[in-house]
């Protein structure tokens, strides 16, 4: 199914604030997200709260953070608004009371007495009976019912599901779904608190709100023939229906369960959005990486920013199959950002990072020259303090055997370190073209490997086994800082004899 780019569509975003916002969401609203952008279309996020049993307070506030990290945007929300809200379900209670006594009237739905515990439905399922075949209240006339409800008697609202016949639903990437009504049951619609479950209001919203396309995970595939009820029931035109695929755990084996996901995060890897900011990971590289998690554009082509994701999107490239998640990916991705930013992006970004791990960063000059280092090395942006934090430090702590060269003692060693003092000391700069050369040298007068010149040099200066490049290092530090390393390196190998 291709939706034209010249057609607009209205697409939701329709999460239920239970808790943290997982990717699988993320990548839902991505979805949703592109096919608005790529038309032109609206995109809107309603907040699904009816279930006030599962209700998180903050969820809805994290949601949010989450969507505009990734840079998605909404058009009509209950932050924003819009001309179909309220967008947050509890708001809109009085609406869908009022379907639901369109459903009764029409003979679609009935008021069900059977109270929560004694419905007999934990017993029915364990007959694998349906609650419609034990229910007294299916076929309570409305007289009856109306004076129950008058007389203040607990009650739901069911579907009256039809015991005959078959129902077909369609879905733009699976086709057509069929199913026998027996296999369905009596669904509530309209809970003992008067708020409508799911069903009733996910059919009712997306109607009132226009919505011309809905994507959302394969998890509803169950009871998307009950969705298919609901709209021939109130005779309205159902939108354009589209299921991706659940996430698979990263080997392959079965549904991420809660517990999967807590286990990932133990191990450093983000399930939650709001982690893979802390854990260094860059918006761009996770749009990417989440976008490509069912769906793909040519099989070859895997780097898309969300411009290009706007550009390229289509639905019929959608998967229907799930898929298993793979780090190594998102740390590939991550790599490829952060040398697509500019270094002035970057350096904005790594300050968090720094400042977290307790440095001073008030020299953003040094900050940006150090972010140009650091790009080509950094894999993920928690790295940075480790691998530059040695540049923003007043003094570095290196052990005195570390200066040691290869196959040197203390004695030789302090001989070439005297040697390089000597030399930076007289170096009229730090560049390349300047420094290369005379350590060079030095090392050939010393008789040694020139490793052994700039592994003092480095050991020194930053107290590391890796660096950056030693001249560019050197010229950030600076001369008198570079000096004072120095010397304390002399010091430290002196200290050994
Ligand atoms: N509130 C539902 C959920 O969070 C929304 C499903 C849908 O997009 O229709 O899963």
């Amino acid at each position: 199914m291709t939706i034209k780019k010249e057609n607009p569509v209205r697409v939701r975003f329709a999460p239920s604030p239970t808790g943290r916002t997982h990717l699988g969401s993320g990548r839902t609203a991505l979805y949703n997200y592109l096919l608005a952008r790529r038309t032109g279309g609206q995109f809107i996020l309603r907040i699904e709260d009816t279930d006030q049993k599962r209700f998180v307070e903050g969820a809805e506030e994290e949601l949010m953070q989450g969507l505009r990290w990734l840079g998605l945007d909404w058009d009509e929300g209950p932050d924003v608004g819009g001309d179909y809200g309220p967008y947050r379900q509890t708001e809109r209670r009085e609406l869908y009371a009022k379907y639901a006594k369109e459903l009764i009237e029409s003979g679609h739905a009935y008021y069900c007495f059977c109270t929560a515990k004694d419905d007999g439905h934990e017993e029915a399922k364990g007959k694998r009976q349906q609650h419609r075949d034990i229910c007294p209240s299916r076929e309570v006339v409305s007289a009856e019912a109306s004076q129950k409800i008058a007389s203040g008697t607990a009650h739901v609202i069911r579907y009256k599901m039809p015991r005959e016949g078959k129902i077909t639903v369609e879905d733009a990437i699976r086709g057509e779904i069929t199913v026998e009504n027996a296999t369905l049951d009596d669904y509530i619609l309209v809970k003992s608190d008067g708020l409508p479950v799911y069903h009733l209001a996910v059919v009712v919203d997306d109607y009132l709100m226009k919505i011309t396309h809905a994507i959302r995970t394969s998890e509803w595939l169950p009871t998307f023939p009950l969705h298919g009820h609901i709209y021939a029931a109130f005779g309205w035109k159902q939108p354009t229906w589209i299921h991706p695929s659940i996430f698979l755990k990263p080997d392959g084996k079965g549904k991420m369960s809660k517990r999967d996901s807590e286990a990932l995060m133990e191990a450093g890897k983000p399930i939650f959005l709001s982690d893979f900011a802390k854990l260094g990971y860059l918006p761009e590289a996770v749009v990417n990486w989440a976008a490509l998690i069912g769906w793909s554009y040519d099989d070859k082509t895997e780097e898309f920013t969300l411009d290009e994701l706007i550009e390229k999107f289509s639905v019929e490239k959608l998967s229907p199959s799930p898929a298993a998640l793979n780090f190594t990916k998102l740390d590939h991705f991550n790599g490829v950002y952060i040398r697509a930013i500019s270094p002035e992006d970057l350096a904005k970004r790594i300050k968090p990072f720094f400042v977290d791990a307790g440095y001073e960063i008030d020299d953003e000059k040094k900050l940006l020259r150090v972010a140009k280092l650091l790009q080509v090395r950094l894999k993920n942006l928690t790295e940075s303090p480790a691998m530059g934090g040695f540049f923003f430090k007043d003094e570095v702590f290196p052990e005195a055997e570390t200066l040691i060269g290869k196959k040197m003692d203390a004695e030789s060693a302090l001989a070439l370190a005297r040697e390089i003092e000597i030399l930076v000391a007289n170096l009229p700069d730090f560049s390349m073209d300047t420094a290369n050369q005379p350590f060079r040298d030095l090392a050939k007068k010393m008789d040694t490997k020139v490793g052994n010149v700039f592994g003092f040099l480095r050991d020194s200066l930053t107290a590391q086994k890796v660096s950056p490049p030693i001249f560019e290092t050197m010229e950030i530090i600076g001369r008198e800082k570079v000096m004072a390393r120095i010397e304390r390196g002399v010091e430290l190998l002196d200290g050994l004899l």
